[in-house]
């Protein structure tokens, strides 16, 4: 059996009809950019998480690159951000001209530690006047980007207390997390609205995919909201007088209408993919393979949350990783390692001088984690296939 890590064509198959009805009527009115399809998405999307702004943008690059334009963050700033994630977190905070600050995750959750985070502002920052400045660089410290990974969200009530310590702005990425719900301050949140603002991506392998590059912005600041909105035109308002440098950040309204009519689908596939991930830790439990892998841990199932992990990835570890995946592709089941390489340890940042060793943790989990085969319509035939197949050799060596 042939089993990808990703299969989007059953989801297709039962929505085909209204995505290409929607489609033919952008086509017909000839509005493709920010016209009535975003503009619904953008309200879609603040009711579903309760969010005062949504800004469509480009895809969850330019969604955090505005962020950072639209805040003003550039050279002499720094900006704290995890180790472990996609590359496009720390690229973007490099790309406005600011300086990236890593910190190890937590090894539980592969978040953003919170501990790491208070010991880097302890121990290697300062106050000056009203600033936190990092003491090697002078560069100061503006804001953390949390990752919520794999769609589960960090520690947000332990970085709020550090955020307000320091008085540091909160960006979440989300682009893995939309749905994923969290207890902030005892008050039920969405992924990507506990922050000063937070954005999704919805690139097509994502919970929730356009047909292409899309992504959009929460915030909830009103005069913030207003300056990413004119970020997102090239710092243009009204036309042709440009305040500050922007971008061409503006969302399809191919895609938007994509997504409108995909989001109210959003939770059943969420609680499917809960259910596939809790098909697997039986099977695991069952067949005894828990002694040698370890599972996802779940933090928070016990604050009576419904969707408390998404599961855009489910993601395993085990010390014989590598032959592991070797096994797996021979028996042809999609695999993937998310990310082989701690984001310090990328060339391109060589520059900043972090070397091996400095993030035991992030290293570590990218030695030995494995994302599996998850997705809503996956079957328990194909996942008892996939645990079956994970039993046997080389783990029994
Ligand atoms: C996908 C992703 C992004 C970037 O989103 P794009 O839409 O691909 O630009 C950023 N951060 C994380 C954690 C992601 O997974």
């Amino acid at each position: 059996m042939r089993v990808p890590l990703l299969d989007l064509s059953q989801q297709y198959r039962t929505l085909a009809g209204p995505i290409r009805a929607q489609i033919e009527e952008v086509l017909a009115s000839q509005r493709f950019i920010l016209g009535p399809k975003v503009e619904a998405f953008e309200q879609a999307i603040c009711a579903y998480c309760a969010a005062p702004h949504a800004i469509g943008v480009s895809s969850g690059t330019d969604a955090l690159l505005a962020i950072l334009m639209a805040l003003g963050i550039g050279p002499g700033d720094a900006v704290i951000t995890t180790a472990y994630s996609f590359f496009a977190t720390a690229a973007c905070i490099a790309r406005v001209g600011a300086t990236p600050i890593f910190v190890d995750i937590d090894p539980g959750t592969y978040n953003l530690s919170p501990s790491a985070l208070e010991g880097f502002l302890r121990d290697e920052c300062e106050q000056k006047a009203d600033k936190i400045i990092v003491r090697k660089s002078d560069a100061t410290v503006r804001a953390m980007v949390p990752v919520h990974l794999f769609g589960l969200c960090c520690d947000m009530d332990s970085l709020h207390r550090v955020s307000e310590k320091y008085q540091l702005d909160v960006i979440e990425d989300a682009a893995q997390a939309i749905g994923a719900e969290y207890q902030f301050n005892s008050q039920l949140k969405q992924a990507g609205t506990m922050g000063e603002c937070g954005f999704f991506s919805f690139y097509p392998s994502k919970n929730l995919g356009a047909a292409g590059d899309a992504g959009l912005i929460m915030c909830r600041d009103d005069k913030l909201a207003e300056r990413l909105r004119i970020c997102r035109q090239h710092g243009m308002k009204p036309r042709y007088h440009h305040h500050f440098i922007g971008g061409n950040f503006r969302l399809d309204e191919i895609q938007a209408a994509i997504l409108n009519v995909k989001l109210p689908h959003l939770n059943g596939w969420s609680a499917a993919r809960r259910a596939a991930a809790d098909f697997y830790g039986e099977e695991f439990s069952r067949t005894g393979l828990t002694q040698k892998i370890s599972l996802p841990i779940e933090p928070y199932r016990e604050r009576g949350l419904n969707h408390h992990h998404i599961y855009h990835q489910y993601v395993i570890r085990s010390p014989m990783r590598d032959a592991l995946r070797e096994h797996l592709t021979r028996c042809e089941i999609g695999t993937e390692i998310y990310y082989p390489i701690g984001l310090h340890m990328q060339e391109c940042f060589a520059y900043l001088g972090y070397k091996e060793g400095d993030f035991p943790e992030t290293e570590r989990a990218a030695g030995d984690t494995l994302a599996l085969p998850i997705y809503p319509e996956i079957s328990r035939e194909t996942q008892k296939y996939v645990a079956s197949t994970t039993l046997v050799e080389p783990l029994e060596i």
